[in-house]
């Protein structure tokens, strides 16, 4: 069996990969699916997100985790079967959080990828463990942007890991609203 491949992300950061290197990703105009389901939020999240919107309206607490919430939509195209998507998905299928704050929670960064930690003390230096990334398991099915373009996702990781995961107790992205 081969090594692991650890790729280093940001300055000292490391990540340990368990997809294919080869795999390439390019989103998806008009695919939105990512964004039919609340967001989970990390603690800095919820901070920069007090900066553009009123917490009380937009966020909503599950099993102990702060999550973006989701509101029911008058379109179609862009919900999920139960006609709700996240709150702040437009109309036209933008991130409105982005278009007019150039910013987005790092749980949407990181999809279609999904993080996962380790038992400290193995194949990189972080002390709360490794960092593990893989493809998540539902965007095999979902995401339109997997296998669509040159542009492997391996020479790219620092888009989809922003260095904040590398400051909290607990950088998992699976938990779900
Ligand atoms: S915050 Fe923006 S990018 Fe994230 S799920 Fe909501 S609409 Fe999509
Ligand atoms: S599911 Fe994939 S292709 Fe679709 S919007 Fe999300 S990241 Fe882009």
């Amino acid at each position: 069996m081969s090594d692991p491949l650890v790729v280093e992300v940001h300055a000292g950061n490391e990540v340990v990969v368990d997809f294919d290197p080869a795999l390439t990703f390019e989103c998806v105009e008009d695919c939105t699916w990512c964004c039919h389901h609340g967001v989970l939020l990390y603690e800095p999240d919820l901070l920069a997100l007090a900066d553009c919107a009123n917490l009380g309206e937009v966020t909503t607490q599950f099993q102990g985790r702060d999550f973006v919430r989701q509101e029911s939509k008058d379109r179609d195209d862009h919900v999920d079967e139960d006609g709700e998507a996240c709150y702040f998905l437009r109309d036209d299928g933008l991130c409105s959080l982005h278009a007019d704050h150039d910013w987005k929670p790092a749980r949407c960064s990181v999809f279609p990828l999904e993080v996962t930690v380790d038992e400290p003390g193995t194949l990189t230096s972080r002390r709360g463990g490794d960092i593990r990334v893989s493809v998540r398991e539902s965007a095999h099915d979902h995401c339109d942007g997997l296998h669509v373009s040159e542009r492997r996702v391996v020479d790219n990781l620092g888009a989809f890991l922003p260095a904040v995961l590398w400051e909290l107790d607990d950088p998992t992205t699976l938990a779900v609203l």
